[in-house]
């Protein structure tokens, strides 16, 4: 049974050998004759003792296994300890983190403009129409909160409405967009002193702001400066710096690892990362704009034929209104300048905007909003008042 069992075992091991094609040992050099007539089957032979003994092991087929050749051979020891120890990344990976932020420095660069007006430097990289897509369905959202809170819109033939419209046709044609979709919703609470502009022409005014503009000129002196907004692509900016925030952040967890990412990522909030962005990135861009948005209005009413000094009029019943209610918000921690700051600038810029109102056909064909969205696009600094 033993011997059956080895013979066995011997042939398996000989048809492995075979498969593998493992060639008799001669590797000690040693010399071998080759006898035969032509026709006839060779015969070896060998002179020496070594070469006797590795003869009578040719056919052993466990000793041709012991010294088969291993199917993977073993890494040098040289590299295989490189490769072990070092922390290096390799030089395809440092290569693609390098080719990413060239593209990313490029990416930042084309997309940089000058803004007319005050001159200041800004990332935009997104059209007002994917900021008014990506809004979706907006108007909707702050009609439900209107009604959730009591509210209403007030219809089309109330006199608060038409005196909007009316403002609105002489301020659209000089606002340089003329093709959106424009759509007013005045809603009736007294308490409430706010207008504003969704990007696409959504007009939202609140009845209390009405009663604080007092007359058309005022009137026209918000909702300027609100389509303004809307004129220097602000929605689009500050949607650009938001979401580069995010991709930047997590470029940066993923690129450092997990772990190091949830640590950087606590830090980050232990350190109060979210009030600190707010403070010097969000905060100083959002008064750029309020400071942008106020000269551009400004001209605007008065090139529709509104008397400008109904600005500083109103902005002074602005400041009257915060200082009756309490405390002003300081304006390094308010997302707009100061009142007082404000008033400042617009008497600053007053007799350009007079100067404007007397030469303007009321028309809107030298419209200051079109040489600034012209200026946006060419990426030029100068805007002549
Ligand atoms: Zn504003």
């Amino acid at each position: 049974m033993a011997t059956t069992t080895s013979a066995a075992a011997a042939a398996r091991a000989t048809a492995f050998l075979s498969r593998r094609q493992i060639a008799p040992r001669s590797s000690n050099g040693c010399a071998r004759a080759v006898f035969g007539k032509v026709g006839a089957p060779q015969q070896q032979k060998s002179f020496s003792t070594t070469c006797r003994r590795e003869r009578q092991f040719q056919h052993d087929p466990y000793e041709q296994l012991r010294r088969a050749e291993p199917l993977l051979r073993k890494r040098p020891q040289q590299q295989q300890s490189h490769e072990h120890y070092t922390t290096e990344p390799p030089r395809s990976s440092r290569l693609f983190v390098a080719g990413c932020v060239g593209a990313a420095v490029a990416f930042y660069v084309l997309n940089t403009q000058t803004v007319p007006v005050t001159g200041r430097r800004r990332f935009n990289f997104l059209s007002d129409e994917v900021v008014i897509f990506s809004q979706g369905d907006a108007v909707g959202g702050v009609i439900a909160q209107v009604h959730e809170q009591g509210g209403r819109v007030l219809p089309e033939n109330d006199s608060r409405t038409l005196l909007v419209k009316r403002v609105l046709d002489r301020l659209i044609p000089v606002s340089g967009l003329k093709d959106l979709n424009w759509e007013i919703f005045v809603i009736d609470d007294d308490n409430t002193a706010n207008a504003f502009v969704l990007p696409g022409g959504k007009v939202f005014v609140f009845s209390g702001i009405i009663n604080l503009a007092r007359s058309e000129a005022g009137v026209a002196a918000v909702l300027g400066h609100e389509i303004a907004h809307n004129v220097a692509s602000h929605a689009a900016e500050r949607l650009s710096l938001v979401s580069t925030g995010y991709l930047t952040g997590g470029c940066l967890f993923f690129l450092s690892g997990i772990w190091t990412g949830l640590t950087l990522f606590g830090a980050w909030a232990f350190v109060g990362g979210y009030y600190l962005q707010e403070l010097l990135l969000f905060l100083p861009a959002d008064r750029k704009q309020e400071h942008e948005a106020d000269c551009i209005g400004l001209m605007m009413m008065a090139e529709a034929c509104y008397d400008p000094r109904a600005a500083i009029g109103f902005w002074q019943r602005m400041e009257a209104m915060s200082k009756a209610g309490g405390q002003e918000v300081p304006e390094m921690l308010s997302t707009h300048p100061s009142n007082e700051h404000r008033i400042a600038n617009i008497a600053h810029w007053m007799p350009k905007a007079l100067e404007k109102q007397a030469s303007s056909d009321c028309q809107g064909t030298a419209a200051f909003a079109d040489r600034f969205r012209e200026a946006l696009k060419k990426r030029k600094r100068d805007v002549p008042l």
